[in-house]
């Protein structure tokens, strides 16, 4: 029985274990360490996830889905042929598959996962991604704020060197920034700030505007696989210029070429607002710790987006602090995650690490203030440390009170309203006076982001409630409901994945060339489809080389 660490992320996946030889990454049978976060149908309506499901984002887009992470927690429906999955069904279906993919590369039960989310989900978001975990009959007990798993994944490279660091974490569709202090192999967040909308999505984005405006294209004329194309190219250019001064782009719609060279200043010019966006969760981290750049050991970059020149050159113009660039922003949050299970399993060479987290969000009560306008009373702050418990006594707001409600909230504004509901508690208490005790309300959040309220009156009666968001919180049956519709989506039987991801690559190049290369790929594909029905094991594996070789070929 094993425990695997999992990053599951907006656009990419990756499974770790813990290992006596360090932290392993479960590859997929094609040899890939990243797992795209995509899930999709096949022509037959069995399911596919990761990368075949990617390449035909283009080719098959209604039979295909991705990003959904950006919703987790919320009732949006996702359109997979004929039926509908939340955010949550679809990282259920992702993880099945991870975890499937695992225990074939171990070769042992897995017993459990811990799975990383971002700092900045709330709590509905969590339970979301837990119950994603049990919906694919999965134990998750545990997640691992991201920051916290890349801080691992460096400080475990770097013998858990004593220092306060930043790590900022810029992914496909998140941006979280934390401060982590480690002393005595005792690791503590200290602060995180993010923004859950901000990601390389928008860079590409913007370069996709870009392309359009350049080309006198209006994006509304085109066909969503048109627009699927464009964006494909702007994420390539985008990477491109990571190690290129200059990248050229090159679109074919209806048969006609548009282009757009560009380099790293025009990206910085065109997607200025991102970069502006970047500074927020940086100041705000600073500023909660009290914390000046120079006090920082280092300042870690994980995540696709920091692999961006432009974007590590303007964290160092903000901070002023050279980050560093010696952990792979791809895999450090798998790693860490990975680290992780070993320090749960209490591994020897792990034994004396011990880890924190924090409360990535304030708890409180609605609560009447001085103006007898009912507004937020903080009790657990945003940034406590994990797990942590507060009270806080409250007073009648009327003479002879005989009861007292409390609704109680996970968020930041003063506007009850505003933040979420989680709940609703009251306890009776003798009569009172306007102003003289009637309850102590005290909060209890674990590490495992289970949060219990107690009510205590006058008496000393108490009642206690665990808190759950209820809009999120399944019960027993509609998880087995939830289950039993996953249940009867089949995995594709077509164990050759590496022959299916051939196939949706040429398909995608056939809807991106015209003319002779066009004719080649759907040569090729016809070709390369008979000898799979038809061949022998080496004319098949030929074909396999050939195909990837003239794949390859096309895209440099
Ligand atoms: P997530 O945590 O959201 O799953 P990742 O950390 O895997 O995301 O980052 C994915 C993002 O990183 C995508 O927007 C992708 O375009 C971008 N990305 C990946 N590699 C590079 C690169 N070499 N240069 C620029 N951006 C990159
Ligand atoms: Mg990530």
């Amino acid at each position: 029985m094993a425990i695997i660490g999992i990053d599951l992320g907006t656009t990419n996946s990756l499974a770790a274990q813990y290992t006596s030889e360090g932290v392993k990454f479960l590859r997929n049978s094609s040899g890939n360490a990243l797992i795209p976060s995509v899930v999709g149908l096949d022509d037959e309506g069995n399911l596919i996830v990761g990368e075949v499901a990617k390449e035909r984002l283009i080719t098959h887009p209604d039979l295909t889905v991705s990003e959904f992470k950006r919703t987790m927690g919320t009732d949006l429906l996702y359109e997979l042929g004929s039926q509908k999955y939340t955010s949550q069904q679809l990282s259920s279906i992702l993880l099945k598959k991870i975890v499937a993919d695992a225990k074939e590369i171990i070769g042992e039960e897995i017993e459990e996962v811990i799975i990383s989310v971002p700092a900045y989900f709330d709590e509905r978001m969590r339970t979301a991604t837990k119950q994603a975990a049990e919906l694919a009959g999965i134990k998750c007990e545990r997640l691992i704020n991201e920051p916290s798993a890349a801080a691992l994944a460096y400080l475990h490279k770097h013998e858990w060197k004593d220092g306060t660091y930043m790590v900022v974490d810029f992914g496909g569709g998140t941006l979280d920034v934390s401060i982590i202090d480690s002393f005595d192999s005792i690791m503590e967040i200290i602060a995180v700030a993010g923004n859950n909308q901000l990601g390389g999505k928008d860079f590409n984005e913007a370069i996709y505007n870009h392309f359009c405006v350049s080309n006198g294209l209006n994006s509304e004329d085109l066909t969503p696989e048109q627009q699927a194309i464009i964006y494909r190219m702007a994420e390539a250019t985008k990477i491109a210029l990571s190690t290129n001064a200059i990248a050229n782009m090159t679109v074919v719609i209806n048969e006609e070429k548009y282009s757009l060279t560009m380099d790293n200043n025009e990206l910085i010019k065109i997607a200025h607002d991102v970069f502006e966006k970047i500074v927020v969760p940086i100041k705000k981290v600073l500023k909660d710790s009290r914390l000046k750049p120079s006090d920082l050991e280092a300042i870690v970059l994980v995540g696709g987006s920091c692999k961006m020149p432009t974007v590590a050159a303007f964290i160092e113009d903000v901070t002023g602090v050279k980050p560093s660039t010696d952990i792979n922003p791809d895999t450090a949050i798998a790693v860490g995650a990975g680290v992780y299970t070993g320090i749960k399993a209490k591994n020897q060479e792990l034994k004396d690490i011990v880890m924190t987290d924090i409360c990535p969000f304030s708890l409180g009560v609605g609560a009447r203030d001085d103006n007898k306008e009912i507004s937020m009373s903080f009790i657990i702050e945003r940034n406590s440390m994990l797990p942590c418990s507060v009270s806080r006594d409250y007073y009648a707001v009327k003479d002879r009170q005989t009861e007292v409600n409390f609704k109680i909230y996970q968020g930041e504004s003063i506007i009850p309203e505003n933040n979420i509901f989680l709940g609703e508690m009251k306890i009776s208490c003798p009569p009172t006076r306007e102003h003289e005790f009637v309850a102590t309300v005290r909060m209890t959040y674990d590490i495992n982001g289970i949060l219990i309220v107690d009510l205590t009156n006058r008496e000393k009666q108490t009642v206690s409630k665990v808190m759950l968001d209820k809009k999120v919180h399944l019960s027993e049956k509609e998880i087995e409901q939830i289950k039993g519709k996953l249940d009867k989506l089949r995995f594709s039987e077509n164990k050759d994945e590496e022959e299916q991801l051939l196939i949706s690559k040429t398909e995608r190049m056939i809807e991106e060339t015209m003319g002779f290369d066009r004719e080649r790929f759907i040569e090729a594909l016809e070709r390369f489809k008979f000898i799979m029905k038809n061949g022998n094991t080496i004319e098949k594996r030929k074909a396999k080389e050939f195909l990837s070789n003239l794949l390859d070929q096309y895209e440099e």
